[in-house]
């Protein structure tokens, strides 16, 4: 009895297996055909300055529309597009696409920076820097507008190709920011090591400024990175004490549901239009 049953549990288990990686050769397939009939789209997230409330810049931020499953998140294809390499392609499609939706709003007087996110496996690509100086040249845009955000999992493998390509980057004028600070492989040498512009501190000590313990977190971040002449940026703030309490503490920048969502190109546009107006 308790045999079969082992044995049937067995074949559960086999079943789901076989199920879960049937799932993902489905979209792994399916996030190339995606790209294809053009399923991909950018939402923009601003980026607000602490101390007057004005929007400096977004972030651009994927969102992939499927005619049926509607709303697929992120979190759900990006790990796996850079498991298989599918990131480059796709990573190039939203360099492009980023940088064309800049210039577009720079030609209707919306001169803002614009943030894109840039994978691991994206940024370690061989003439990385080579081939994006290329592009942002030969759209003649204006390198200082452009932030690229980048995980603290980049820097652990300090090798010399990491910071060669960051140094490149950064005599050009692009600008980089340091994503989810605080939640990686934290080491501190690093951020004396390399050029970086931005830390962008992660939302979950930001969850966490109601409490004593999590204020300490957040402003010994803050000094660290200031000391170090970075701009702070706080991720996911979504309440009104949090944009008093940052800006009681000198941060930079925010950006959170507090103030928007991410949002289409579209709407960010009428929404920035009315803030102008004001
Ligand atoms: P991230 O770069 O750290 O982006 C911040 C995430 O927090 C976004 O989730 C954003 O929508 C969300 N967020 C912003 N404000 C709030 C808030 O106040 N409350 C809450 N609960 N969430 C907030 P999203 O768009 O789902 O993206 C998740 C992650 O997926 C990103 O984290 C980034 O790592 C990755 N990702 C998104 N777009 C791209 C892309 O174009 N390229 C690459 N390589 N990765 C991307
Ligand atoms: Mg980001
Ligand atoms: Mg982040
Ligand atoms: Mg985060």
């Amino acid at each position: 009895e308790a045999k079969k049953h082992g044995r049937n549990r067995y074949h559960f288990f086999t079943k789901d297996l076989n199920e879960a990686i049937l799932k993902v050769i489905n979209l792994n397939k399916e996030m190339r055909t995606a790209l294809k009939n053009g399923d991909y789209k950018l939402f923009y997230q601003p980026k607000v300055c602490l101390k007057d409330s004005k929007i400096i810049g977004v972030e651009a931020l994927i969102r992939w529309i499927d005619k049926e499953k509607g709303f697929i998140p992120p979190s759900d294809f990006i790990p796996l597009a850079e498991e298989n390499d599918f990131i480059l392609e796709l990573g190039d499609w939203i360099v492009e696409e980023a940088l064309n939706q800049y210039l577009d709003w720079k030609s209707k007087g919306i001169d803002i920076v614009m943030s894109i996110n840039i994978s691991a496996k994206q940024f370690l690509q061989n003439n990385f820097a080579k081939n994006l100086i290329d592009k942002i040249n030969s759209k003649k845009i204006e390198p200082n507008r452009i932030i690229l955000e980048l995980t603290e999992y980049i820097l652990i493998d300090q090798n010399n190709s990491v910071y060669a390509t960051l140094r490149k980057l950064n005599k050009f004028g692009i600008s980089i920011s340091l994503d989810d600070f605080g939640t990686g492989y934290s080491s501190l040498s690093y951020l004396k090591k390399y050029p970086i512009d931005y830390l962008k501190i992660d939302k979950s000590f930001i969850d966490d400024s109601f409490n004593e313990q999590g204020k300490v977190f957040i402003e010994t971040i803050v000094k660290m990175g200031q000391a170090l002449h970075m701009k702070i940026v706080a991720e996911g703030v979504e309440q009104q004490e949090q944009v008093e309490y940052l800006k009681s503490i000198d941060c930079n920048l925010y950006q959170g549901y507090y103030f928007s969502k991410p949002i289409k190109a579209k709407e960010f546009e009428e929404f920035y239009k009315s803030l102008e107006k004001n």
